[in-house]
């Protein structure tokens, strides 16, 4: 619905001060018993007083947070119980031998706690999963997005999992869905068709595909997304010719099939392209910045790379989101939001993957400079009704 557009500008709620599960609010700390701080008392004020005096003064503020149900702007689709993606990738990004280590990291032992709390079961790994096959997706997707409280969630359905559900499911859940589009996947899928596997596009007849299948879709989206970071990175030059672009075009048509389009001449056409629709049809671009699966290489992804975007007046008047509070490059982040009108912040992934004390200070650390208001919230929620809830 159109109305969504609006929510980035005015009605996206800093999720921030609603994480008390997260320990935002009264200063836990994973492993820690509840109601102790984990910092020394001063003499004349211990922890519990510390805490009673910070509750009273921000009650209203909570009430407020808590009574208000959120735009959750970012996240993914959800998937059958029956999908073979293991339930421990809802702890981590991490894949293969890595995984395996991800129950020692504090997020984990934080986020299975929380999970365990909400089931009412008991919080181990097996223990939550039994719960969760027991009770089925439709139960365990109530509980979660209700605890949420989230009225909408913005969905990038380029991202594929096993056994994903369409979109028109996850209303059984939250009462609004949007549909975020990936532009690399939609260049993908229209080189992957099997209608076009002649290789015969040149750049002209690729672009008019792609450009014509973007417009007729803008109406019925509510945001474009670009994974360039994990592609080719974040340098995109927004003046890449199009020789250069028709030459990265016809290396990447050689190769095999499916496309994963990799070429950064190709990336950065399709990105500037993209953008050019974005800023037609009022749509904001949701960019992934800082970390994320070892698919990227993080040294790419610092969203000071997106310099020469920035500064293209072409792009002036759109909107670009960067997303996972770009961490850890958090202050870049902060900074380019706070002189770029067109840069907005949104901190999902950093909340909940981070241990408490990395959600603070990477949180502390876009709200150095950034306009509040140009910080959002999101889950990144993905695959496990779970990654809202702890979103
Ligand atoms: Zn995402």
């Amino acid at each position: 619905p159109p109305s969504l557009h609006l929510q980035y500008n005015t009605h996206s709620v800093p999720r921030h001060a609603r994480q008390d599960r997260s320990g935002f609010r009264t200063v836990k700390q994973e492993g820690a018993a509840p109601g102790k701080s984990p910092t020394t008392p001063r003499l004349s004020e211990r922890p519990t007083d510390r805490r009673r005096s910070m509750e009273a003064r921000y009650a209203e503020l909570r009430r407020a947070v808590e009574e208000t149900a959120a735009v959750d702007a970012h996240a993914h689709n959800l998937v059958d119980t029956a999908s073979s993606l293991p339930f421990l990738r809802c702890f981590s990004e991490a894949d293969g031998d890595a995984l395996a280590f991800a129950p020692h990291s504090l997020s984990f032992k934080r986020s299975l706690k929380e999970i365990a709390a909400l089931y009412g079961c008991e919080a181990s790994l097996e223990k939550v999963e039994e719960f969760r096959k027991a009770q089925g997706l439709s139960s365990i997707g109530s509980k979660c997005f209700q605890a949420a409280n989230v009225s909408a969630i913005l969905v990038d359905d380029g991202l594929a999992f096993d056994k994903m559900l369409e979109l028109e499911v996850h209303k059984e859940f939250v009462p609004t869905v949007g549909r975020v589009l990936r532009i690399e996947w939609l260049a993908e899928t229209i080189i992957n068709d099997d209608s076009f596997s002649g290789s015969s596009w040149t750049l002209d007849s690729f672009t008019e595909t792609f450009v014509a299948k973007l417009k007729s879709v803008a109406s019925k989206i509510v945001g474009l997304k670009s994974i360039a970071a994990y592609r080719s990175g974040l340098e995109i030059d927004p003046c890449v010719s199009k020789t250069d672009a028709e030459d990265g075009l016809r290396k990447e048509l050689t190769g095999q099939r499916p496309l994963r389009i990799t070429n950064k001449s190709l990336i950065d056409y399709l990105f500037t392209c993209s953008l050019d629709i974005s800023v037609q049809s009022h749509l904001p671009m949701q960019i992934h910045t800082g970390f994320g699966d070892k698919d990227l290489d993080l040294r790419k992804c610092n969203p000071l790379y997106l310099r020469a975007v920035l500064e293209d007046e072409r792009f002036a008047k759109c909107q670009l989101v960067l997303l996972h509070a770009s961490y850890p490059y958090s202050k870049e982040a902060s900074y380019l939001a706070s002189v770029y009108s067109q840069v907005y912040l949104d901190f999902g992934l950093a909340i909940p993957k981070l241990s408490v004390q990395g959600m603070v200070s990477s949180l502390k650390e876009l709200l150095e400079l950034a306009p509040i208001n140009k910080v959002m919230f999101s889950s990144d929620g993905y695959a496990f009704p779970e990654t809202y809830y702890l979103g």
